[in-house]
């Protein structure tokens, strides 16, 4: 690599055609891509090698149409129950020509990863919840992410680590065939230039400056699951320099995790289950919403919305020793006490408090005539119990404390079919910034707005990463 130096700053003379912001699974499948194409490319990652990768690395699913049985995903899945889908759960917020573009090109997905290494679970091995419409990776995110990083530096990409691009001027390169880039690293400021860039850095789920001016103070109590390098400073700069918003500010999913878990990047294993067996409680000892109400795969969303918006952002589920037995491996042991009482002075709870809520929870309870759990409720109590009211009652009793965990966030900028960075008032100028493109989860929010569909982040971050990578190459090529 040939660069010059100058007060503190390092100015790259090596020739780029692409430059790709963001080493996530969108980064990636665009480095690769536009390398592949025949540019020359180097991808900017913020994070140290160890943490490279992103929330990518965490992640286990991706949801890809099928029209025929496949080792990873049985029966039949169409591009167009696909599109459906996404539109049933994002409703007018999603947009229809990436949304077709998305399920279409999801079909061949599967085995272009492949292809790059990425290796995913069979079914045959029973170990899997069945699945028609989604593939998991085998060895989960981090394996996928290591394969394609080692893709990539195959087909020539140079990778720099600790190099953040805080900032970035999309109109930079409207009036030459070239735009610059000011990166912070370890060793001070670096610049390059290149025929086009693909911003791939992902949401702000790490930015709770950010997120408090949504949640106010209760931002503090968020667990951020995933990689603490996704602040989304750059999603602000482009915001700021007339990129086009896309979804809600502050919006994201959560989850409820285990308040004991790392603040950062805790991952998938916090995750806290079980709540259908046992009753939850806030800081007060009481509680607060129907336990019985989700038993369905996004019940954990659910809870994280329900403790998010409860005062406090704090709650605790209640577990006798029948229903501990129920529960998932977790990270953690749950807090255990022969009595109530004493598991309450444990949790920093009211004693009198929750032995009234566990009373008045167990006198209300009713098996409508039959053994079958699901159909237990508890008539008259508030808040409701409507189904699945397991009694609480065979000690030890145990408790687990849970607060809100974040995802990903739902606010980021536009694009069009060809990932281009739309402008927000394209007016007398182009639609679309000309030299910049965006991939991954700083653009999903234009196909899922605020909702959640299982896998279904992954394959934009993917798809849409192919599609920039494609577009940048060939941009940068006509413009040589
Ligand atoms: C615990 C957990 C589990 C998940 N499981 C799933 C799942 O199973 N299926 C699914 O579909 N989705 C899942 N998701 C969401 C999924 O991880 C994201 O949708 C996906 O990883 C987004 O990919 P990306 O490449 O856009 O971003 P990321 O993978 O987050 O990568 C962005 C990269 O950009 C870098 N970066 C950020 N800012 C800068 C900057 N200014 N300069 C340079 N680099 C920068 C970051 O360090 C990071 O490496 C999960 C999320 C979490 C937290």
């Amino acid at each position: 690599m040939t660069e010059g130096a100058a007060g503190g700053t390092t100015t790259s003379s090596e020739p780029i055609d692409v430059l790709v912001i963001g080493g996530g699974i969108a980064g990636l499948c665009a480095a690769i891509e536009a390398a592949q194409a025949g540019a020359a490319v180097r991808l900017l990652e913020a994070a140290p090698y160890a943490w490279r990768g992103g929330n990518s690395r965490h992640s286990r699913n991706l949801r890809l149409a099928h029209e025929d049985e496949t080792p990873w995903q049985p029966g039949r899945y169409s591009a167009a129950e696909f599109a459906a889908e996404l539109r049933a759960a994002a409703g007018a917020a999603s947009d229809a020509a990436l949304t077709e573009l998305l399920c279409s090109e999801s079909a061949a997905l599967a085995s272009w990863l492949g292809s790059h290494g990425v290796a995913f679970q069979p079914t045959a091995g029973g170990l899997l919840p069945w699945s028609r419409k989604t593939a998991f990776f085998l060895g989960g995110g981090k394996a996928m992410v290591n394969s394609l990083y080692a893709a990539a530096a195959a087909n020539g990409v140079a990778i720099d680590y600790e190099c953040t691009v805080p900032s970035l001027r999309p109109d930079d390169g409207a009036a030459r065939t070239r735009i610059d880039v000011a990166a912070r690293s370890p060793a001070g400021e670096r610049r390059f230039t290149a025929g086009a860039v693909v911003v791939a850095s992902g949401g702000y789920p790490a930015n709770r400056d950010w997120l408090r001016e949504r949640w106010g103070e209760a931002a503090d109590r968020f667990a951020n699951r995933g990689s603490p390098y996704l602040r989304g400073e750059l999603l602000r700069s482009l915001l700021a320099a007339g990129a086009l918003p896309v979804g809600v500010p502050g919006d994201c999913h959560l989850v409820a995790v285990d308040a004991r878990a790392p603040q950062d990047d805790a991952g998938i294993v916090s995750r806290v289950d079980g709540m259908p067996w046992g009753i939850v409680v806030d800081g007060d000892g009481r509680r607060f919403h129907d336990e019985g109400e989700n038993l369905g795969p996004i019940r954990y969303s659910h809870w994280g919305q329900r403790i998010a918006r409860h005062p406090g952002q704090r709650a605790w589920l209640l577990l006798d020793a029948d229903a501990v037995n129920n529960l998932p491996p977790l990270l953690y042991p749950p807090l255990t006490a022969p009595t109530i009482g004493a598991l309450a002075a444990r949790i920093g709870i009211d004693a009198d408090a929750m032995q009234a809520t566990v009373d008045g929870y167990n006198a209300a309870r009713r098996c409508d005539g039959s053994d079958d759990i699901k159909a237990a409720s508890c008539p008259g109590l508030l808040p409701p119990r409507s189904r699945h009211a397991a009694p609480l009652g065979r000690p030890p009793f145990a408790a687990i404390p849970m607060q809100p965990g974040v995802s990903f966030t739902c606010f980021g900028v536009g694009v069009d079919q060809s990932a281009r960075l739309l402008r927000a008032d394209g007016g007398a100028l182009p639609p679309a910034f000309p030299r910049v493109f965006a991939a991954g989860m700083i653009m999903a929010p234009a196909i899922l707005g605020s909702a959640y569909l299982s896998g279904a982040a992954l394959t934009i971050s993917a798809v849409f990463g192919r599609i920039a990578g494609r577009n940048a190459a060939a941009l940068a090529r006509e413009t040589h």
